[in-house]
This record gives C-alpha cells, sequence and structure tokens, in this order.
C-alpha cells in the first residue's frame, strides 16, 4: 500500500488535524512515514497565520512537489485554492480546512482538484490516537467570530462551532484507557465553548472532564483576555487537575493600538485579569503572544507594551513582527511603520523578554510541584523531562521514574527557561 508523510506547519490546532489525517489514512489502509524521500504522497498541512509561515510552506511544496506527488491541505489551502494549483505543477490536490476527513478518499481519486466545500458533519469525530502516547490534544471548538483586524483565522477556519460535551468526554475516557496522561483541549478561543444543547459552558466542560479515569492533567489554549470569566480562573483554581497556566494573548499594551486590533479589551481589563490569576492561583504561570509594529504603532505605542510586559512578567511570549495578511481589515490600513523600526522594536521586546522568562524560570528554584514524566531527555540521555503543573518542563534524573508517573519534583535548577530538578 502507498505511503504517506506528512508535512506540518503552524499551530497545535494544525498538528492535531494532521494526527487525524493520519488516523484516517491508517484506517484506510496508507502507511505513514516518517521518511518523506521514502513517500509516494506528501500531504503539506500549511498556515496562514504569518506570510513567514507560508513562505517556509511554499517553499517546501516547490520542492517537494518535484519529486512527490503532494496534496496542500490547511488554512493556506483554504485562502490560495487554485492559486496553488496554477503554481505547482506537481501539487495533485488541494484540500481546504473543511475539508481534510476525506483525504482518504481524495488520495485515491487522484482528481487535479481543490476541495474547499462545506464542512463535513462528523469533524469533531475523527478520534485516531496513537498506543503508548502519554500526551495529547483534542478540539473542544473550531473558528473564531472576533475578526481581529490583522489575523486571516476566521476566513480561513470560519466562525465558531462548539463541540457537543458529551463527545468530548467520551474521547477524553478513549484517551484515559489508552494510557494518555495529560490532554490539552484546543479551540481558537476556547473561552467562548458553548454547547448549546447541554447548556454547558468552558467551565462546566472542564469541571466535567477532570472527573475521567485515567487523565491526570487537562490543559486547555487559547484564552481570549476580553472572555476570560472569574468563573473560569476560579474553575482553575479549584480543581488539581487542570493546569496552573493560562496562555492569555496581550498583542499591544497601547488602547489605541487593541482598538485599532479590534481587539475589544483594554491594556486595563488585561492587567486586571492577570491580577485576578495571581489572587486566586498564586505561581500560576502566564504566557502572552506580542505583535509589534502593527499599523499605526508609535514609539508611545511600543513603549506601553514594553511597560506592560515588565510590570506583568510573562513566563514566556512568542512575540511577532507585524506583516499584512491580504483579506484581512489590516490590508485596508496604511501599513505606517517601515520594516528598519519594526525589527528594531522586534528585537528591543525579544530581549526583555529573554531576561524576563530567564529570571521567571530561576524563581521557581528551591520550589516543589508535581510533574508527569513524559519523555527521555533529548539532549542528554541521562535525564528525563517531565512536565510541571504550570506547563514547565523540568529535568530529572534517569531513573527517577517511568514515562507516564506523576511525580513531585523539587526544583534545583534553571537552564535558560528549562528547569532542573530532583524527585522528592
Ligand atoms: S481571536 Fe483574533 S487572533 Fe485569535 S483567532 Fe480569532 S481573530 Fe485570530
Amino acid at each position: 500500500m502507498h505511503k504517506v508523510y506528512i508535512k506540518t506547519f503552524g499551530c497545535q490546532m494544525n498538528e492535531y488535524d494532521s494526527e487525524r489525517m493520519a488516523g484516517i489514512l491508517s484506517g484506510a489502509g496508507y502507511t505513514i512515514t516518517q521518511d518523506e524521500h521514502d513517500a509516494d504522497y506528501i500531504i503539506v498541512n500549511t498556515c496562514s497565520v504569518r506570510q513567514h509561515a507560508e513562505e517556509r510552506a511554499i517553499s517546501f511544496i516547490g520542492a517537494a512537489s518535484k519529486k512527490h506527488k503532494v496534496i496542500v491541505a490547511g488554512c493556506m489551502a483554504q485562502r490560495l485554492q487554485d492559486d496553488i494549483i496554477k503554481r505547482f505543477p506537481g501539487v495533485k490536490a488541494v484540500v481546504g480546512t473543511f475539508n481534510f476527513a476525506k483525504i482518504a478518499e481524495i488520495i485515491k481519486e487522484e482528481k487535479r482538484r481543490v476541495y474547499a466545500g462545506e464542512e463535513q458533519t462528523d469533524v469533531f469525530n475523527i478520534r485516531p490516537k496513537k498506543e503508548g502516547e502519554i500526551r495529547g490534544f483534542t478540539t473542544v471548538m473550531q473558528g473564531c467570530d472576533n475578526f481581529c483586524s490583522y489575523c486571516i483565522v476566521p476566513y480561513v477556519r470560519g466562525r465558531e462551532r462548539s463541540r457537543d460535551k458529551d463527545s468530548i468526554l467520551e474521547e477524553l475516557g478513549e484517551m484515559g484507557k489508552m494510557g494518555y496522561k495529560e490532554v490539552m483541549l484546543l479551540g481558537q478561543n476556547v473561552n467562548s465553548y458553548f454547547d448549546r444543547k447541554n447548556s454547558v459552558n468552558f467551565s462546566g466542560l472542564l469541571r466535567e472532564a477532570v472527573k475521567v479515569d485515567g487523565i491526570k492533567r487537562i490543559k486547555f489554549m487559547t484564552s481570549h483576555p476580553k472572555d476570560l470569566s472569574d468563573e473560569l480562573i476560579e474553575t482553575v483554581a479549584a480543581e488539581p487537575k487542570l493546569a496552573r497556566h493560562f496562555h492569555l494573548p496581550l498583542q499591544s499594551g497601547s488602547d489605541r493600538v487593541l482598538k485599532l486590533m479590534n481587539r475589544k479589551y483594554t491594556a486595563g481589563h488585561f492587567m486586571g485579569r492577570v491580577e485576578k490569576i495571581r489572587e486566586l492561583i498564586p505561581g500560576c504561570s502566564i504566557t502572552t503572544d506580542i505583535l509589534v509594529g502593527f499599523s499605526g504603532e508609535e514609539d508611545a505605542d511600543f513603549l506601553q507594551t514594553v511597560q506592560m510586559a515588565e510590570k506583568i512578567k510573562f513566563d514566556a511570549a512568542y512575540i511577532f513582527k507585524y506583516s499584512v495578511r491580504k483579506g484581512t481589515a489590516g490590508e485596508k490600513m496604511e501599513d505606517s511603520v517601515n520594516e528598519k523600526v519594526k525589527l528594531e522594536r522586534l528585537n528591543n521586546i525579544l530581549e526583555l523578554q529573554k531576561k524576563i522568562s530567564e529570571n521567571m524560570a530561576s524563581a521557581n528554584i528551591g520550589r516543589e510541584m508535581d510533574a508527569i514524566i513524559c519523555a527521555p531527555g533529548r539532549a542528554d540521555r541521562g535525564l528525563l523531562e517531565a512536565v510541571t503543573d504550570t506547563n514547565k518542563t523540568v529535568l530529572i534524573p534517569a531513573g527517577s521514574g517511568k514515562i507516564g508517573d506523576t511525580v513531585r519534583v523539587r526544583v534545583t535548577g534553571a537552564r535558560r527557561v528549562m528547569l532542573e530538578g530532583e524527585v522528592i
């Protein structure tokens, strides 16, 4: 039977979609290979969120499609559709974000065309999982209604759809039986999850999810600051199985720029959410996304972002410079910040955040926390990697336990953002 290699660009949602495609194809008799040179078909699961991500995918497709049958899937496939077919003669099919569930039929059909029609109704019920895994994902909602002016996601992933609570709990139950210990619940904006049939919001879902046997820790991503309720923070505070971690994208510390970005909150509101988290969940880690150089961002606005980062002290931040995405509201705004200034601002805040992240990691030295052993040390086989309940990686000596065990760890050191520890 044919061998398929899947190359994934982008976020965890894409990683999860790739897992789902791999599961569908294995079920249909294809072999999933980790060696692209050995593959009959290469599926490229693309990301459109930044220009750079698209450029990397395009360069990969260009090279791969000279030697292999290539199928382009994901957000860039949804956005560019026919343009990809026209540009790359070696591309056999283009599969949009609503059509990946048909991937086995698409390969079999061998028609050189775009599949970007209506969503399949069963997309939430594709649940391929691997034996022997400790950490996994599942989707609780898809799409986004927020239309931040820089973001392509609502156009390529569609409007928000929340998954039925019972289907999520059933899948978690299956994962628990298979040996998964930690599950990340995914959605573009999990805070606005709402199961209409059962009248359950995200906090309600979490309160039920923690009761599932076998699963020791539940994480979620991403939270929109405007929708982060007291109830959700209180739920995380009350449930030991929920990771003490929020990924809360700030994007800018300037109210003027936040308005231009259509983020629908102010810097003051964001700060209030951070204070509430730290009041109710001491030691909770908070990570963020920051976008510098957005259209209209002046020095004073950037300074406010720097001041917010200094004041809040995020454990980690994913920081990018703005590039216009075609088809978004941002395309109609004047991209007023020149590249040199964007780059200066980017380097400036990256440097600052690096120090903050290292200090935040070092502040854990001497603390005790629960960690799940998840893998052998990547750089050093004499170590094991464990993940703490604050979502930090801690390296512990090999022999401290086996993969999947929960251990109590005392942090003894920090290597940049990674921790070192011993089991107590
Ligand atoms: S909340 Fe904004 S940034 Fe996040 S996916 Fe939706 S539109 Fe994009």
